[in-house]
């Protein structure tokens, strides 16, 4: 990874795009949406029609044909408004996204890939089960070939959107004699609540709030057409740890956006909130604060940024994705803790958005790999480049 980088012009001018579609939006309703547990799906659609969905993808499949260094700032600058929208275009563009533009034939490219980047479709993306988390090559749920048709059968937590999505992609055991990564392949399943034997068990309540969609489904002889298998059988596995290079990039990126707004809600409170007939600021105390908030923010960006510019450059981005990942959700964690802090019992209420700030942390250092899970990326990669 190069030591230096820069942003031009273009991707300022993306920055402002992004805050200017926050501002008008998403900014005027998250609260209501928070409290009243209303999923968003105008909004999540509209970020489609504004064209911030494809960032990164060609524009013959419907995609904006821009860098990963746009991507990153476009999802920062969602993730600063509502987490929850920023992650819906990370699902779109790691996890679903990157394996059909990769690997997938004209048809899933141009039309589901097409429809994912135009905001027709809210992608999902099913790979965790009850009994296969962190150990995620230990998937059971299979999908058998039963003439010009795939037949799934199992068992998903944790699909995000999945009760909502237009569009399911799910990793599914096709070989049954292998164990591990190999067998494992990618099934997209198009309106999958159209189709018999698709259930949705319920949507798990979570710590991140009811308009949160987090699905438990169950998948009982659901026939999809042979054709929606992706890329080639038995490298799904493959597939999916290049998409989540990606996906981690994305995450690190909500992590910037999360801690910098509430950095940015923490400083605007301490300037004018005064207690012994000053402003908390100029208390040591909070002014530290602020100094740790603003150099860890920015700490996280550049290395967010700096894997972003690898990518754009060709590289393979493994390690420099699980550190940005683990540093900057764990720095959004730490940064959203101290900002409740800072604004005292009003952080504690849902009156500011520091404490949802805090609730979304948490789950960024759990998804796309638990923030262990990305030390040990980390740690072979330092063994093995
Ligand atoms: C908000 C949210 C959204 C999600 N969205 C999706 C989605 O869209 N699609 C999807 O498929 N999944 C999704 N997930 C699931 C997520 O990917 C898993 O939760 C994650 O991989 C961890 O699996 P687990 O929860 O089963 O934890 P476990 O694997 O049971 O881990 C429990 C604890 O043990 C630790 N641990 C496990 N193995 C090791 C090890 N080898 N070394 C050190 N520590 C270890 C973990 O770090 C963790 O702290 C989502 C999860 C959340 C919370």
């Amino acid at each position: 990874m190069r030591e230096r980088f820069e942003l031009t012009e273009r991707h300022e001018r993306q920055r402002e795009q992004v805050r200017e579609f926050c501002e008008r939006e998403i900014e005027p309703v998250v609260e209501h949406h928070e409290r009243e547990g209303i999923f968003p799906e105008e909004i999540v659609r509209s970020v489609g029609e504004a064209g911030l969905t494809g960032v990164p993808f060609p524009t013959d499949v419907g995609g904006e044909g821009k860098d990963y260094r746009s991507f990153a700032v476009t999802v920062e600058e969602l993730a600063r408004s509502w987490k929850l929208v920023a992650g819906a275009v990370n699902i779109a563009c790691g996890l679903v996204g990157y394996p059909l533009e990769r690997f997938g034939d004209d048809t899933q490219r141009e039309q589901w890939l097409g429809n994912v980047c135009a905001g027709e479709w809210i992608p999902a993306f099913a790979l965790t089960e009850p009994e296969a988390g962190s150990d995620a090559a230990g998937l059971e749920t299979t999908a058998q070939r039963d003439g010009d048709q795939w037949v799934l059968d199992g068992h998903k937590v944790w699909t995000t959107h999945g009760a909502v999505a237009d569009f399911i992609l799910v990793v599914a055991r096709t070989s049954e004699g292998e164990r591990g990564h190999d067998g494992i392949s990618l099934i997209g399943v198009p309106n999958p609540h159209d189709r018999d034997g698709v259930k949705v068990v319920r949507n798990i309540p979570c710590m991140e709030g009811d308009a949160a969609v987090e699905s438990e489904l169950r998948f009982d002889s659901v026939r999809v057409p042979a054709e929606n298998l992706v890329g080639e059988e038995g490298r799904g596995f493959r597939y999916i740890m290049e998409g989540l290079d990606i996906g981690r990039l994305g995450t690190a990126a909500q992590g910037v956006g999360i801690a910098q707004g509430a950095f940015e809600t923490s400083k605007e409170f301490a300037d004018e909130r005064e207690q012994f007939g000053q402003p908390i600021r100029e208390f040591q105390g909070v002014g530290f604060t602020l100094a740790d908030m603003a150099t860890e923010t920015e700490a996280a960006r550049l290395l967010t940024l700096a894997a972003a510019d690898a990518r754009d450059r060709g590289e393979r981005i493994t390690k420099e994705a699980a550190m940005a990942k683990t540093f900057a959700t764990d720095a959004a964690m730490e940064i959203a803790t101290d900002a409740v802090q800072v604004l005292g019992s009003r952080g504690y209420s849902r009156d500011y958005p520091v404490e949802r700030y805090m609730r979304e942390a948490k789950g960024t250092q759990i998804y796309d790999g638990t923030n262990e899970i990305n030390r040990l990326v980390v740690l072979n990669r330092l063994y093995t480049e």
